[in-house]
């Protein structure tokens, strides 16, 4: 079984076509600039990379470019487009419908309509790329796979703000959560390379990529998560505030006159490492900086770990304990500054960093010394392997929904 996963941001769709036997990818890409003047479309296989540029005014010429250099006679993969046995979509909010992973049908498609208001620029690239495929490979099952659905798991305590309780009952304001196919996948990793019951088993899990968030998962099971109602709240980020007094959003407006598409607009784009430092919102840029001397650059780093840091301690106590934390995502895999940094910290817990063993790079290791009390593990996230699994499941099982906890 082949099997297309598909990521469709606001003005880019990512794709990864894979073959189920081995789980081998067979080639993967990104086409950019959809809609916008200069689009074009990067395609991998294996090592070669092609680059072609040619207009895509929308999702459905992006994929249709897609499909079609997915059978072009060189650079593609396939002779017909009946070897796609089934398309899985990365899908960013699933509210409270969805718990699972799901083989999208009409009412399906009725429910994402529905709450395109919780993620106004996240669900509707998505929808678009569903309906796309629906009209281009009409056989296909298309399968949906929630950011948001391992974190249905929170129990109230966790998911509930403090605000007058109607906002919850009338408008489903919460916590949801994101990122929760990355959380899944790293936790239960670590469990399978620590040889142990992923169901008894408390983990803390740091996904660290341009956006950013952490996750206590217990006993396979998410009970909190950093990223709130959107993805603004939690971690320093490379352009978003995380956390910050709700108090200063109003005097913003209030005090400072600024309009509210601007305050969302400082608080998503222009905050984070970046606003703090004032030079980028890269991770390695700023290390760079902080290295030769920049102190904003120093300070902007001191704080985003000293944020993971907090929530670590934090998400000890709420599972009464902690057996491993995992690193993931752009920053995570990559940087052992953030890693060894963000363990000085937790020496109280009985946490020790082997620096020789966490002096690596995207690879997957346990980085912890034998006697540390805690596992620290480097676990690179792979999102379209789960989305790819999930729709394999469903589309062979038959069934219309895979609980995932
Ligand atoms: P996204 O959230 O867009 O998927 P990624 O997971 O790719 O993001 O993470 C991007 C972040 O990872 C950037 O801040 C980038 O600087 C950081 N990163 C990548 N490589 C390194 C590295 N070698 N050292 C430090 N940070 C790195």
């Amino acid at each position: 079984m082949k099997i297309l996963v598909v990521n469709c941001g606001s003005s880019s769709v990512k794709y990864q076509f894979i073959d189920m036997k081995g789980e081998k990818v067979l080639c993967k890409g990104l086409a950019e600039r959809v809609g916008i003047e200069g689009s074009r479309l990067v395609h991998k296989v294996n090592e070669d990379k092609h680059v072609i540029e040619k207009p895509m005014k929308d999702h459905e010429e992006a994929l249709k470019l897609i499909l079609e250099t997915l059978l072009d006679r060189e650079i593609g993969v396939i002779r017909d487009l009946s070897e796609i046995s089934a398309v899985g979509h990365r899908v960013v909010h699933g509210a409270e419908r969805f718990a699972s992973s799901i083989l999208i049908d009409e009412e399906v498609m009725k429910v994402l309509e529905e709450n395109i208001h919780l993620a106004p620029l996240h669900n509707p690239p998505n929808i678009m790329g569903i309906k796309a495929v629906q009209k281009l490979l009409p056989q296909v099952p298309n399968v949906g796979v929630f950011d948001t659905a391992f974190h249905q798991s929170m129990p109230r305590k966790a998911f509930l703000y403090p605000l007058p309780y109607e906002f919850y009952e009338k408008y489903r304001i919460r916590r949801y959560g994101f990122h929760g196919t990355s959380h899944r996948y790293v936790s239960k990793r670590a469990a399978e390379i620590l040889g142990r019951d992923y169901y008894d088993f408390k983990v803390i899990t740091c996904h660290l990529g341009n956006g950013a968030s952490i996750a206590a998962i217990r006993h396979g099971k998410s009970i909190d998560t950093s990223m709130g109602f959107t993805p603004l709240e939690g971690l320093v980020m490379g352009t978003r505030s995380g956390d910050i007094d709700p108090a200063i959003v109003i005097y913003m407006q209030q005090n400072l006159s600024i309009p509210v598409e601007e305050v969302y607009n400082i608080l998503n784009k222009k905050s984070g490492v970046l606003g703090l430092s004032k030079l980028s919102s890269d991770m390695r840029d700023i290390e760079d900086a902080a290295e030769s001397g920049n102190e904003m650059a120093q300070l902007a780093l001191e704080i985003y770990i000293y944020r993971i840091a907090k929530y670590i301690g934090a998400y000890t106590a709420a599972m009464n304990g902690v057996d491993a934390i995992v690193f993931t995502a752009g920053v995570g895999e990559n940087s052992p500054y953030v890693r060894e940094k963000v363990c000085d910290y937790l020496g109280f817990l009985g946490v020790k960093i082997d620096r020789n063993l966490n002096n690596v790079k995207g690879v997957e290791r346990i980085v912890s010394a034998p006697d540390s009390r805690v596992a620290i593990l480097i676990v690179p996230t792979n999102e379209e392997l789960v989305i790819a699994r999930d729709t394999k499941q469903i589309v062979e099982s038959g069934i219309k929904e895979l609980k995932l906890f």
